[in-house]
């Protein structure tokens, strides 16, 4: 039985991210999400890093733990390192996931960075340095600690993006290429689309959610069965051993799964741009190429197998989502909040009931519509409606004529939630209690 790391996050000294971003917050959503090794993000921060050195106690090696925090989740040193250069005459703008084994690594990092710009106004700090010299910082400051391209499909800031980066991982890192090992997907991409590129067979994919909030932690995650333990998890993915695959997005979901433009409303597939020799045909501009089209663009390999050093992976949907869905509100609201509150208390973590809770122990906590749900998802049989140019794609469970179904209250039928105060049962949008039942 093996255990989640989900190490690319942010703290609330990022930019855009949410003001409740503390250690506390981060390890109960860990918690809830069932996830063992939480990244610290934002190690570079001198006001975060403060914050990690005052909450966070020494457990296994290489590995933390808040005081009087949920038992069950570790913190592992981690950081996003922006790099924008100029590189064979083009503007690069590449981001890095940066890890350290311990505060004295951590540090070393944090003041080498110190020196060649400003790591004070962003917790993910923006550097004008290329991302080889970034890679040697970061070897340097000591045994163990890694840096991984992040989300490397990203259109604008990543080691393969379409705008601004390169056609393969050694050509981003030159000369110390060789201590890179390993390379997050991003949700824009799933292993399968990566496997594609033979470049890649010598990287371990991993995945992270890259959350800006508690509720987010845990969409994309590294299933892991090396020992609890810094040095262990380095060893698998630089080794693969003990790396058993992913979680994932269905990659259409993503914010750059294809090419268009979001202020024009336009949204075309790789063989559409192709078409339109890549303008937009509302404003006349390039589109914003994707990731799905800059994978084509750079696939050697199209029978879809797996490279030796791949590994499986799910493919799942937010809960709240899900639930979301099937109430007919949107995923953000109180309702859908209690209701998984309620489903993970009887269930056990987000992770554990999308992935492998048995159906008919779903069923009978939640009833007939949500364990379809959770067996349709499981099974790839969901709609997509696919991201492009910033914009969040939609994944969805039901047909619009189901989901009428489940607006009118059909498929809704008896209580999810425990009884209110006072005794009142909470409420469905028709009135009745919730209970997801057909
Ligand atoms: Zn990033
Ligand atoms: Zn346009």
């Amino acid at each position: 039985m093996g255990f989640f790391a989900d190490l690319h996050i942010h703290s609330r000294f990022s930019r855009a991210t949410s003001r409740g971003l503390t250690l506390r917050t981060l390890a109960e959503g860990a918690a809830r999400k069932g996830i063992s090794v939480l990244g610290t993000g934002d190690f570079t921060h001198p006001a975060w890093f403060a914050e990690l050195e005052a909450g966070l106690a020494g457990a296994e090696p290489g590995l933390f733990r808040l005081e009087d925090g949920p038992p069950g989740v570790r913190f592992m040193l981690t950081a996003e390192i922006s790099t924008i250069y100029k590189q064979g005459d083009r503007v690069r703008k590449v981001h890095h996931l940066v890890t350290a084994p311990g505060m004295d690594a951590a540090r070393k990092i944090s003041s080498s960075l110190a020196k060649v710009g400003n790591i004070l106004s962003d917790g993910r700090p923006i550097l004008g340095i290329t991302s080889r010299n970034l890679l040697e910082i970061v070897l340097q400051a000591g045994e163990g600690t890694m840096l991984v391209p992040a989300h490397i499909w990203t259109p604008w800031f990543s080691a393969l993006g379409s705008k601004s980066g390169f056609d393969s991982i050694a050509e981003c890192y030159g000369d110390l290429a060789g201590h890179v090992f390993a390379v997050e997907t991003g949700l824009s991409s799933d292993p399968a689309m990566n496997w594609m590129v033979k470049s890649l067979d010598g990287y371990r994919l991993i995945s992270n959610s890259d959350a800006h909030s508690a509720d987010k932690l845990g969409r994309e995650a590294t299933v892991l069965s090396c020992g609890l333990d810094y040095f262990a998890i380095e060893r698998a993915f630089r080794t693969g051993e003990g790396l058993e695959g992913t979680v994932e997005f269905f990659p259409e979901e993503g914010k750059y799964h294809l090419d268009g433009h979001r202020g024009c409303g336009v949204v075309l597939t790789p063989e559409e741009t192709a078409e339109r020799g890549g303008i937009c045909p509302v404003c006349g501009r390039k589109v914003t190429v994707g990731v799905l089209s800059r994978v084509e663009e750079l696939a050697d390999r199209h029978d879809g197998t797996m490279p030796e050093s791949g590994r499986p992976f799910s493919s799942l949907i937010p809960l709240a989502e899900i639930v979301a869905e099937l109430m007919g509100v949107g995923s953000a609201t109180k309702r859908v909040r209690q209701a998984c509150d309620s489903l993970i208390a009887s269930l056990g973590s987000e992770l554990h009931l999308l992935r492998e809770a048995d159906v008919e122990d779903i069923r009978a906590a939640a009833g007939d519509t949500l364990a379809l749900a959770v067996g349709r998802m499981r099974a790839g049989e969901v709609h997509r409606e696919a991201g492009f140019d910033g914009e969040y794609g939609r994944i969805r469970i039901f047909r619009d004529s189901e989901g009428d179904r489940l607006s009118s209250g059909e498929l809704l039928g008896t209580p999810l939630g425990r009884p209110k105060k006072g005794g009142a049962r909470a409420k469905g949008k028709t009135g009745q209690p919730m209970r997801f039942d057909g």
